[in-house]
């Protein structure tokens, strides 16, 4: 048996619970979803009857809730330099986890936040972390997932040691996690393509943060080459990582029982993505 949980972020067009049907049809065995428009600010609340659908399809699909990985809006910047529109974040962002909680599920993925160039990294880093913890005095059940960038523009968390810099001001050190994002570690500058550089940048992962706080991979292969900085995924295997770091990572015990999420560009192909990262395990 696998102990690998491998799928993709499908859509949820229509009403939340079709990312389950979407997830399905792909053979996927983990998904992740927006449980809102990812554009917008605002959305209506969750109706009782959706809820119901969605809890009741993620049961029948034999996916268990902590295989399931919700991003949040990409608006959201709970770092943001300006007190309103990182007010307005925040709101947003509670908004977000407590419609994780209504669906049963167990985290919530997102970016950590950008400084806009007008405060500094340490401001940001400790506005993110303040409103971390505003939201996890608010909330319960919902583990606040981290994930890693490119640095694109002025985005922090592309360092392992800004994601370490906030879980160390996080109060309750149980509901923080993180995500890497292979695309993401790959064009921040850490080389997974060989068997060694996949274990010194793992190792470097595991003094840094620690591997107790991973909570989720997302597997996307890059178009822009080793530290470019740019965030841009390309299907598994043809892009600058290459496949051999897939391979390492179907094979290492750190990455069971998390939920492995394709954000490639070619969603036609993601089933044969699945089977194809499944057909990397050795026995
Ligand atoms: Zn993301
Ligand atoms: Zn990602």
């Amino acid at each position: 048996m696998s102990n690998k949980y491998v799928g993709a972020h499908t859509s949820a067009a229509g009403g939340v619970y079709n990312a389950i049907r979407n997830a399905e049809a792909i053979g996927a065995k983990a998904f992740a979803l927006f449980t809102k428009n990812q554009r917008q600010w605002k959305a209506k609340p969750l109706d009782a009857e959706t809820i119901d659908t969605f809890k009741r399809m993620l049961e029948e699909s034999g996916i268990l809730p902590k295989h399931v990985l919700p991003h949040d809006s990409y608006l959201i910047n709970l770092g943001h330099p300006e007190d309103e529109k990182r007010q307005k974040s925040f709101d947003t962002f509670v908004d977000e986890v407590e419609r994780c909680m209504q669906l049963g599920l167990d985290r919530l993925n997102f970016h950590p936040g950008s400084h806009l160039k007008k405060i500094t990294e340490e401001q940001c880093m400790d506005y993110i972390a303040d409103n971390m913890n505003r939201t996890l005095d608010r909330t319960e059940g919902v583990t606040l997932v981290l994930e890693n960038t490119a640095g694109q523009g002025s985005n922090l968390g592309w360092k392992f040691e800004h994601l370490a810099y906030i879980i160390d001001r996080i109060e309750d050190k149980s509901r923080v996690g993180v995500c890497i994002d292979t695309c993401h570690m790959f064009t921040a500058g850490y080389d997974i393509r060989t068997r060694d550089a996949y274990d010194v940048s793992m190792a470097e992962f595991g003094n840094v943060i620690g591997f107790d706080y991973l909570r989720g991979m997302h597997l996307n292969d890059s178009k822009p080459g080793l530290g470019s900085h740019v965030d841009r995924h390309e299907s598994i295997g043809k892009g600058k990582i290459g496949l051999e770091a897939f391979r390492f990572i179907m094979n290492d015990p750190r990455m069971d029982d998390i939920p492995l999420i394709l954000e490639t560009i070619d969603e036609t192909i993601w089933a044969e993505e699945i089977r194809l990262l499944y057909s990397l395990e050795e026995e």
